[in-house]
Parts: C-alpha cells; sequence; structure tokens
C-alpha cells in the first residue's frame, strides 16, 4: 500500500492533509425517530442503565464543575482490582474507539504498517490514516474467520500493530485459542498485537481466555469497553491492558481529562454489578441461540456470532432489499456495501419482528 508523503504547500487557503481529506467518514447506525423503531443498527444494549450505575452517575453530577482525576485513576483502579493486575497495566480512554487512537499513536510512526482482518471495525481504518500510518487489511476467510496465517504473512519491516477483533464487529465470528496461541507464535515480538474484545462479554462456550494469554505474550495488548454488555454506549470509556510501558504510553497520548467523572464513576459501579450484568449477557446469548437456529431453518447461513448481533452477507442486490424490508417493518439494521447486513440482538418481542420479516426466503435475492 502507498504511503502519502505531504506536497508543498501552493493552496491560497488552509487545507485538510491528503489522507484526512480521503477519509470515508464513520458511518454511524441509524438511530430510532420513534418509539416503534428498533434500533438494531449499532450494537448497543436495549437494556436500560441498571439502577446502582445511575445512582452513581448522579451523585458525581453534582462535582463536574471539577476535572477529572488525569490518567482516569479510580477508574483504572476498579479495572485493575477486577483482572488482577496492577493499575500501571491499565490504560482508559473515551470508549475503547479512543483507545485505540491512544495505542496507534502511541506506536505507529509516519508510514508505519497496522495490519487487520477486513471486513472488521470500521473504525480501523479510519484510525490508522488519521495517525499518518498506513493500513493493510487482510481479507477474511470465506467462512468468516480471520485469516491468520494470512495476517502473519502480511507483516513486514513496518508493521509496528496488529489489530484481531474477537468476536468480529460486523460477522460475530470469534477467535479460536488455538489459532491465537499459533498465530502469536508467528508475529515478531517487536510487533504489538492489539486484541479487540469489545464483546467478549457475550462469548460463551470454549473462547479465549485473554488474560491468560496476554500473562503469557508480552507483546499482547487486550482491549475492552463499556459501551456493549455494560451498556454505557453514551457515556464514553473503554480501557486497555497491557505493559506498564506500553500503557504509559498510552495515557501519555491520550487527550487531557478524556475520560469524565461519571463515566469513571459508572465504571466502578458496573464492575460492582457482576451478577446483573451476566444475567443481560446470558438473556441475549439465549436470543442469539434462538434467532439463528430460527434463520438457519429459514434457509438462511448465518456464521455463529459470539457477540450480541449476528450477520447476513448479502450482495448489494440483497443488502437493499433485506435494508428496504426491515425498515417497512420499522428495523434499523447496519448494511455495508459488497459485504451484508449486520442486526443487532434486542429483546425476544424486538427479534421476533425481524424473524418475522425474513422468515420467508423466497422473497429475497439470492445471496
Ligand atoms: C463498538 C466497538 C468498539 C468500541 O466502541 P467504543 O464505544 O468506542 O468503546 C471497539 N471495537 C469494536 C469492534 C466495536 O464494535
Amino acid at each position: 500500500m502507498l504511503c502519502m508523503t505531504s506536497t508543498l504547500p501552493e493552496a491560497a487557503a488552509p487545507e485538510v492533509r491528503a489522507a484526512v481529506a480521503q477519509l470515508p467518514a464513520y458511518v454511524a447506525g441509524k438511530s430510532a425517530q420513534s418509539d416503534l423503531t428498533a434500533a438494531l443498527a449499532s450494537n448497543e444494549s436495549h437494556f436500560t442503565p441498571l439502577p446502582s450505575v445511575i445512582t452513581a452517575i448522579s451523585a458525581e453530577a453534582g462535582r463536574i464543575h471539577r476535572y477529572p482525576s488525569m490518567g482516569a485513576v479510580e477508574a483504572r483502579e476498579a479495572i485493575a482490582r477486577h483482572f488482577g493486575v496492577s493499575p500501571d497495566e491499565v490504560a482508559a480512554g473515551p470508549g475503547s474507539s479512543g483507545v485505540l487512537q491512544q495505542i496507534i499513536s502511541a506506536v505507529c510512526g509516519h508510514c508505519d504498517e497496522v495490519v487487520y482482518a477486513w471486513r472488521s471495525f470500521e473504525a480501523y481504518p479510519i484510525l490508522v490514516a488519521v495517525a499518518g500510518a498506513v493500513s493493510v487489511p487482510v481479507p477474511l476467510l470465506a467462512d468468516e474467520h480471520h485469516d491468520l496465517a494470512a495476517m502473519a504473512a502480511a507483516i513486514t519491516e513496518r508493521t509496528r500493530l496488529v489489530i484481531l477483533c474477537s468476536p468480529n464487529n460486523p460477522t460475530g465470528v470469534s477467535i479460536s485459542p488455538d489459532a491465537l496461541e499459533e498465530f502469536l507464535k508467528s508475529v515478531p515480538p517487536r510487533v504489538l498485537v492489539v486484541l479487540d474484545e469489545a464483546y467478549i462479554e457475550f462469548q460463551r462456550g470454549p473462547g479465549v481466555d485473554s488474560m491468560n494469554f496476554y500473562r503469557r505474550h508480552p507483546n499482547l495488548c487486550i482491549l475492552r469497553t463499556f459501551s456493549k454488555a455494560y451498556g454505557l454506549a453514551g457515556l464514553r470509556i473503554g480501557y486497555a491492558i497491557a505493559r506498564p510501558d506500553i500503557a504509559e504510553g498510552l495515557r501519555r497520548t491520550a487527550v487531557p481529562f478524556g475520560v469524565n467523572r461519571m463515566a469513571q464513576a459508572a465504571t466502578v459501579a458496573s464492575l460492582a454489578a457482576g451478577d446483573e450484568i451476566l444475567e443481560r449477557t446470558e438473556a441475549v446469548a439465549q436470543e442469539r441461540e434462538r434467532v439463528i437456529q430460527a434463520l438457519r431453518g429459514y434457509g438462511w447461513d448465518v456464521p455463529d456470532s459470539q457477540a450480541n448481533f449476528y450477520w447476513l452477507r448479502a450482495s448489494d442486490e440483497l443488502r437493499m432489499q433485506l435494508l428496504d424490508a426491515l425498515a417497512q417493518a420499522d428495523i434499523l439494521a447496519r448494511g455495508y456495501a459488497v459485504d451484508g447486513v449486520r442486526i443487532t440482538l434486542a429483546d425476544a418481542s424486538t427479534n421476533d419482528r425481524v424473524l418475522a420479516v425474513l422468515a420467508d426466503r423466497r422473497r429475497f435475492a439470492a445471496l
């Protein structure tokens, strides 16, 4: 891939860098315009915030005339206790997208390469380009898994960072422990590997025990968020767990006071409400099983999802048909050009509305 060099300034007015001017805009999932609309386009939690979390946020609201702690100390200490690591190994930011931006600016210089699977989280190409680094996207396999052998082969002397997304957004497929182990063996120790686990709390069955991997692999960085399972998307807090020198680098590249007081208070309260969060992720996992089985029964080819959404690979024609049919039923899903449609799981009756639209597979074009 080409790395753009800046041209001499001949313009009469200020211009944004070419790499920025050419960026695709982050396409946010549409939000609901009415109470009848099912907003299934952004993988948000359909549960309203826990009462204990609202209480913690409200108490903190009376103190927002003061800056939060520099370096999100309260949140980092709670996260460190939760995982049995030192606060030195934790960095927080405004959502895990914010933390990922800190990671890229901490480890990537101009024209350094970042390898990730594609299709995956759409923030990756944007954050890489903003940092002046170069994306090396590696196509997913036909079964929607990361092509880890091809990703390892894509590593060059310029590679500083590899991003793995498990469960992957938007396909829902996760990486197996064996596959991760083998991949990490083939990565040079100087390359930082970020494991983006935005949906890990929804994983059931034999998944990667990422803290165990973290302890054994010094170049592994775990990236997580409170936006999805914890239902704090509107509050903006995510975190990374990494070796102290890396975590320190992430704190240095952070926007000062980027994690606000209410987000920190909500983090502490959320980590204390583990049983309630587990009940919620359990409900989502059960609905996931039910909905995917039903869809397969209707003739849809749905990959196994370990997240709070599922994926229908689709041509552009099928994607348009699907989004139209869902919109007619007041359901917002997320379409991706060329690739397909992602639908967020919600409560049983909302999921049933989706199933009713998709029940007759013959209404729709072939893949
Ligand atoms: C939603 C998501 C994130 C994080 O979102 P934030 O709200 O910024 O924490 C990170 N990675 C993936 C793959 C996601 O889908």
